[in-house]
């Protein structure tokens, strides 16, 4: 299957949806956003990783704010930085860059606020970029990086076939997801806690009216067989 541009979703919607499908809508249907102090951190992370546009460095060209997309999996976004790693020219991996000799291997990484996370959205987000980048140059692409302030390390990321499956299945349900618009309720985790629309959500009350909700309404079937 192939998408039309049209139709492409924002890869940081996927990795909104892997944390939590109410996130992705309150933020991408609703167009709900709130900053809070981990946000704030990811924000300035971001713009200090997009300062300058390329760079050279021994062994290594690095460019930033490179735009990405697939037409495959439908997904278009920005990767924050991505290293051309010099390999030998007889190497089969790597790609020839323009006007400068050698083959360079790409290696994605990407800048976030906080410690890692528990869940995977953040490994899913750059496992969906390098299958972007893969698609666009035509290279395999075998390993990235999740840079985290907290501590300040890389964390390296193997795109083994398991994630690159995953990642790919969470794309087709994402494409369905928004094919429904519609924002799911509310369940309160300790995830909720770290989450930039928790204020928005109120995932404690709205979550508990559903179970209000789901009471009256077996209230209701109850009521209507006494009344049999
Ligand atoms: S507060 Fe919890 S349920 Fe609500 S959007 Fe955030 S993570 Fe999802």
């Amino acid at each position: 299957m192939s998408f039309s541009e049209d139709d492409f979703l924002p890869i940081s919607a996927l990795q909104h949806f892997a944390f939590c499908p109410r996130q992705c809508a309150l933020i991408h249907l609703e167009n709900l956003w709130d900053e809070n102090r981990l946000t704030a951190e990811g924000r300035s992370m971001h713009e200090k990783a997009h300062e300058s546009q390329t760079e050279s460095r021994p062994g290594m060209r690095v460019a930033h704010s490179l735009r990405l997309h697939s037409f495959r999996l439908g997904l278009v976004g920005q990767a924050d930085v991505v290293e051309f790693h010099k390999v030998p020219n007889e190497s089969a991996c790597g790609i020839c860059l323009e006007n400068i000799a050698g083959r360079w291997l790409p290696f994605l990484v990407e800048y976030k606020h906080g410690s890692p996370k528990k869940n995977h959205c953040d490994i899913i987000q750059l496992c969906a970029q390098a299958l972007c980048l893969e698609e666009m140059l035509g290279v395999t692409i075998e390993k990235g990086a999740l840079f985290y302030g907290r501590p300040r390390r890389r964390h390296e990321v193997i795109f083994n076939n398991e994630l690159r499956r995953e990642t790919e299945d969470l794309t087709v349900k994402l494409h369905e997801f928004f094919a429904v618009g519609r924002t799911p309720s509310a369940g309160y985790e300790k995830k909720c806690d770290s989450c930039s629309l928790f204020a928005h959500c109120i995932p404690k009350v709205t979550g508990k009216r559903k179970n209000i909700q789901a009471y009256l309404a077996g209230a209701k079937i109850i009521n209507e067989e006494d009344d049999k």
